[in-house]
């Protein structure tokens, strides 16, 4: 008999098998030296050698998760944070109790901090705590075994980026939801992962059988369930393989209907290794990912918008600007609101920073010549907005031209991701085309967080509100010759491609590893209801 199984929600789909690996610090042993100046000694040691371990991560890690590692290493360097830690073994505690405690004072301070950029780095601290108690009690590095099935209550961000994906492995969380970043992490790099999965009786090293497709978890697997994955995974296998075969070629339905499909991406190493003849071009570069850090500078945006506009060549390359907020603060730009998702976010945000948002509009104006842009606005909810984002972009154009410097007008568009423009789209009629954001869509036409998996049976893009709003919006693109994709991440999910294309989509755009089941799913799918032919 296997030893225990559990059940919990696909947030990336996907097979894996391999030892188990805790991310709880919970046991680790450290055997005191009961001297304050060893215990001290013992402390600064593990502080400089937990510094060491983050700059070797930092070495092959990509511009985003540099950027969150160089934070580290700078908490770690900074004496004020240990500095708590070094008294209380001066008044007699050992180092591993005193870098606890020390420790979860400060994580519950920034935790607690009106400011959400603090509160987003209070998972960078859990992860430098944990990190200086393992190397005090030997412990290995936060390295999982290769392949290893990583479990936990959540997974940062930071965390699943510090990680080395390329040699398999997975994700079991007890907390998250599919619609988080981290899902969204998992889902362009292939990463099996599931969430909500509780009760997981399991230690260490146990060996895993993670089902990521149909939502399973096994531990310490007997021969019948080992028979049952390597059936179940080797048709998964096949199902990939093949699609992958026919990647290239132009997704059409059952019934003739031919679908574009492009690719999501959030940065330019996205398109390094993606085969250009596998889609039909960039239908969502997020652009939040170049801000992560700070506000970059116009070079800095030019050369990313340039180097995907080179790479699609005449392909269409849609670049969203900015969408801070929400979910995504941006330190030094975004604001704390109790309710970010219904605050200051995406075109609001620049609306009110122009001096902001005219560094992106120049960036993007100048980048334009380079290929084939659109530019697309996020949140948009009134024609006032777009009306003032379009008038930014004139101005800045007239700029450039009065300077000599190359640029061209690209179209400008918008996402239909609150539900006011999905069920009046006519105000914004003027938008040279629309991209659906499913993601915000869902969660605000169900009311259900898209970070909450609590409410994650709610948050279903199928469910026929969703549905039937999509299909207004697409009928409204069709008789005003508005052009209409849906770059959400449902439009990469084989459970909802047939319900979108019968609501009339003919453009998805999907994460660059969802391109193969995305389009196999739709060489199988009908475009047309077989009982009226109705598109
Ligand atoms: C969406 O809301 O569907 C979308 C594509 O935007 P994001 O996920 O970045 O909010
Ligand atoms: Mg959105």
């Amino acid at each position: 008999m296997s030893k225990s199984r559990a059940s919990g929600s696909v947030a990336s789909i996907g097979y894996a098998s391999g030892p188990l690996f805790f991310l709880s610090v919970d046991a680790v042993a450290y055997m005191p030296s009961g001297v304050a100046d060893e215990e001290a000694v013992r402390l600064r040691a593990a502080l400089t050698s937990a510094a060491e371990s983050v700059a070797t991560l930092m070495q092959s890690a990509d511009e985003e998760a540099a950027g969150i590692l160089e934070f580290q290493i700078a908490m770690l360097d900074d004496e004020s944070l240990s500095e708590p830690a070094f008294a209380a073994i001066a008044a007699g505690a050992n180092a591993a109790d005193a870098w606890s405690d020390a420790m979860a004072d400060e994580i519950q301070g920034y935790e607690a901090a009106e400011d959400a950029y603090f509160r987003a780095r209070s998972s960078d601290l859990r992860d430098i705590a944990a990190r200086v108690l393992r190397k005090l009690s030997g412990v290995a590095e936060l390295a999982p075994p290769q392949g290893a099935i990583i479990a936990g209550k959540d997974l940062t961000p930071t965390q699943f980026l510090a990680m080395d994906w390329t040699r398999g492995g997975g994700i079991v969380l007890k907390a998250g939801s599919p619609a988080s970043h981290v899902a969204m992490l998992a889902r362009s790099r292939a990463v099996p992962m599931l969430v909500g999965v509780d009760s997981l009786e399991a230690a260490n090293g146990d060996l895993v059988l993670l089902d990521a497709e149909h939502g399973s978890v096994v531990v310490g697997p007997d021969a019948e369930a080992q028979r049952a994955f390597m059936s179940a995974s080797a048709a998964h296998r096949d199902r990939v393989q093949h699609a992958q075969l026919r990647v290239r070629d132009r997704a059409v339905t059952v019934d003739g209907v031919a679908i574009d499909v492009l690719v999501n991406i959030a940065e330019p190493a996205d398109v390094r290794s993606l085969d250009l003849a596998s889609c039909d071009g960039v239908g969502l570069m997020r652009t939040e990912f170049l801000f992560g850090h700070g506000l970059p500078d116009e070079a800095t945006q030019y050369a990313a918008y340039r180097t995907v506009l080179e790479w699609a060549g005449d392909k269409p390359v849609t670049i969203r600007t900015v969408d801070a907020g929400g979910d995504k603060p941006v330190p030094g730009y975004t604001l704390d609101e109790t309710n970010p998702f219904l605050g200051l976010r995406g075109i609001r945000l620049s609306l009110s920073r122009p001096d902001v948002f005219r560094v992106q509009a120049r960036a993007l104006l100048r980048a334009a010549v380079h290929g084939n842009l659109k530019v697309m606005f996020p949140m948009v909810t009134i024609a006032r907005e777009l009306a003032e984002a379009a008038q930014l972009f004139e101005l800045e154009a007239k700029g450039l031209a009065a300077a000599g410097i190359p640029h061209r007008m690209p179209p400008l568009g918008i996402m239909v991701e609150v539900p006011a423009v999905a069920i009046s789209p006519e105000g914004l009629a003027a938008a040279a085309f629309f991209s659906i954001g499913s993601n915000d869509l869902t969660q605000y036409v169900m009311a259900a967080g898209r970070d909450n998996n609590a409410v994650s049976m709610l948050n279903d893009v199928r469910n026929p509100a969703v549905i039937a709003l999509i299909g207004q919006v697409a009928r409204f693109g069709a008789a005003k010759a508005i052009p209409v994709s849906l770059c959400g991440d449902a439009g990469g999910d084989p459970a909802a491609i047939p319900a979108l294309l019968k609501a009339g989509l003919r453009s998805l755009s999907v994460t660059p590893a969802q391109l193969p089941l995305a389009k196999a799913t739709i060489a199988a799918s009908r475009a047309m209801d077989p009982i009226d032919g109705a598109a």
